[in-house]
C-alpha cells in the first residue's frame, strides 16, 4: 500500500499532495507485466530499457517516488522503476539492484535526487524556501 503525504508551507501557502509508494497492482503479475511493457516502450528512459533487454528475467518494481531538484528546490512525485537481479550469495539468494530510473527537473533539466519516504521532513518550500510541514494523509492502494 502507498501513503499519501501532504506538504504545506506556513509562509506562502504552497501546498502539494503526493501519492507515494506502490499500489496493490504493482505487487501482482498483471501490474508487473504492464510495467515491463512500459519499460520496453521506453517510458522510463533508454538506460532502463537497455538494462531490461539485457536481463529479461530481472524483477521489476514500480513505485511513486519523491524527487528533489538541488538546483531550484522543486520536488515532485514520479512513477519510477527499479530493476533487481537475483544472485546466489553464498548459501542464500540476494537481490542486487541493477538500475533505477532517473528524473530530470522540468525547470533546470538537471537530474533529480530520489528522497526516501521516511526522509520527507527537512524539505523546504520550492517557492519561498521556508521549511515545509509534512502531514500524513493515509493510504492508497
Ligand atoms: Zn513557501
Ligand atoms: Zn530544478
Amino acid at each position: 500500500m502507498g501513503s499519501i503525504v501532504t506538504m504545506k508551507c506556513g509562509e506562502c501557502g504552497y501546498e502539494q499532495e503526493h501519492f507515494l509508494g506502490a499500489g496493490m497492482m504493482d505487487y501482482q503479475d498483471f501490474g508487473r507485466n504492464r510495467t515491463k511493457r512500459d519499460i520496453l516502450r521506453g517510458v522510463y528512459g533508454e538506460e532502463v530499457r537497455k538494462a531490461l533487454e539485457k536481463n529479461p528475467k530481472a524483477n521489476v518494481y514500480r513505485s511513486n517516488d519523491l524527487f528533489y531538484c538541488e538546483c531550484c528546490g522543486m520536488h515532485t512525485s514520479k512513477s519510477s522503476v527499479r530493476l533487481f537481479k537475483t544472485k546466489k550469495f553464498l548459501w542464500r539468494r540476494k537481490s542486487v539492484l541493477l538500475i533505477s530510473s532517473v528524473h530530470v527537473c522540468e525547470r533546470c533539466q538537471k537530474e533529480m535526487i530520489r528522497i526516501e519516504e521516511n526522509k520527507c521532513s527537512g524539505l523546504s518550500c520550492p517557492q519561498c524556501k521556508a521549511p515545509l510541514k509534512i502531514f500524513s494523509g493515509g493510504c492508497w492502494d
